[in-house]
């Protein structure tokens, strides 16, 4: 039985592509899905550890490098690797060639190191694969209407891998990688994690900028707004044999209303990279909030959870929020800067925290999710530091040392627990 051919992307990351044995591996599954007559774009990362070592470079010969000359530098790994793959690919009898991002073109906003994309030419590549050649294309990078070269920031091939798969109408976007799927948590904290077979892209969104690393947020982003079904899952099986089916991230309706509402929970994610900061003895007046948080916001610096306590009839009160962990000192300097004008007291740092989301699109139909939540929390002398809610996730804040043990017992608290699954 054959399956109707498809057009789709395949995305492999840094471990599929790391040395020779395992891109001969990756090209084998490229021929296996080639083989069904799928028309079939590959995107590629640079092997593992490169990128990182390109970047080493930069710093080294100028700690204040150019960013465009950067993006020459670091754009170098997926050159290899889409060069490599598809030498391989020829290798066993495929018909194969690379596609530069300058090439296709992949057209990107002009800020270097961090570009966005803008439109992708698909006319050589539709050429290409209508002749039955696979198109192997770096991911990672584009180039600017003035044509210098871009890169699109760390982590960014899955963005690459889901714009080429939205340029060219693709089917579905398989991003390879070395877990077989999204698992309800972290399986190294609870054994007992399942991988999900279907999420939202809000549920994904939400989970990959909360702490889950699979996809880089963007790249879901992305999807969602193009409406590419995208497909985790693991490039270590049998190269020649159907893959397991990974996890699939698609739109609300492809799951349907029924699935969505029975599960509270989706999943559960966490994050150790915030840092809390609280300013003691704050004026308690209007636009005393803003005079902390306007020359924040001037920097970049993105805050996340805010916390205001009661004034206890002294005329101030004490606001507690977030900040990524990277950003501290910067943020640290700037309100000590602005001492003057917020008038605080104290400026207390805190690194010793973690954030803990839940995540679900059944939360909009269901009532006591956050209670749940907390219940469970307290069940365990788990003190709650701050807390932030949007339409289908709750974030709390705690020490953490606690991080494991909430992950847990929030995991078992909804349900989410292997044994327990239907
Ligand atoms: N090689 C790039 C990085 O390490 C892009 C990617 O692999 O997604 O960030
Ligand atoms: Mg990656």
């Amino acid at each position: 039985m054959s399956p109707p051919a498809d057009r789709i992307v395949m995305k492999f990351g840094g471990t599929s592509m790391a040395g020779i044995e395992r891109i001969r591996n990756v090209a084998r599954q490229v021929k296996r899905e080639w083989a069904k007559g799928n028309q079939v774009a590959v995107v590629v990362s640079a092997m593992s550890g490169e990128t990182d070592r390109l970047v080493n470079f930069c710093r080294e010969a100028s700690p204040l490098y150019d960013p465009k000359e950067y993006d020459v530098v670091v754009a170098s790994g997926e050159q290899v690797t889409s060069g490599l793959l598809a030498i391989a690919l020829q290798a066993i009898g495929v018909p194969a060639r690379s596609w530069l991002g300058w090439q296709l073109p992949i057209r990107t906003s002009d800020a270097h190191a961090s570009a966005r994309i803008g439109t992708i030419d698909t006319e050589a590549l539709n050429a290409s694969l209508a002749k039955g050649e696979v198109a192997v294309i770096p991911g990672f990078q584009g180039q600017t209407e003035g044509g210098r070269v871009t890169t699109l920031g760390r982590g960014g091939s899955d963005t690459s891998a889901v714009a080429v798969a939205a340029a060219m109408k693709a089917d579905r976007c398989d991003i390879y990688t070395d877990v077989d799927g999204v698992y309800t948590t972290d399986p190294r904290i609870v054994p007992k994690a399942r991988k999900i077979e279907k999420i939202t892209y809000e549920e994904m969104l939400e989970l990959a900028s909360v702490g889950a690393k699979v996809l880089q947020t963007r790249s879901v982003g992305l999807a969602m707004k193009e409406k590419v079904r995208v497909q985790v899952l693991s490039s270590f099986g049998d190269p020649d044999a159907e893959p397991t089916p990974g996890t699939f991230v698609v739109s609300e309706d492809e799951i349907g209303e029924n699935n969505v509402e029975q599960q509270h929970i989706t999943g559960i994610a966490y994050d150790r990279n915030e840092a809390k900061i609280t300013l003691t003895a704050v004026p308690d007046r209007p636009g005393a909030v803003a005079t902390i948080f306007n020359p924040l916001a001037e920097a970049s610096i993105n805050v996340d959870m805010i916390v205001q306590n009661v004034a206890h009839g002294t005329g101030s009160t004490d606001v507690t929020f977030t900040v990524p962990g990277a950003e501290l000192a910067r943020s640290l300097d700037v309100l000590e800067k602005a001492q003057q004008e917020i008038g605080y007291a104290k400026l207390i740092p805190d690194t010793q925290v973690c954030k803990i989301s839940v995540v679900g699109v059944g939360m909009r139909s269901h009532a006591g999710v956050a209670a749940t939540m907390f219940q469970a929390l307290a069940e365990r002398g788990i003190n709650i530091l701050a807390i932030t809610t949007s339409e289908i996730k709750v974030s709390v804040l705690i020490h953490e040392d606690y991080t494991e043990l909430a992950v847990r017992v929030l995991h078992t608290a909804y349900g989410l627990d292997a044994e327990d699954a239907a």
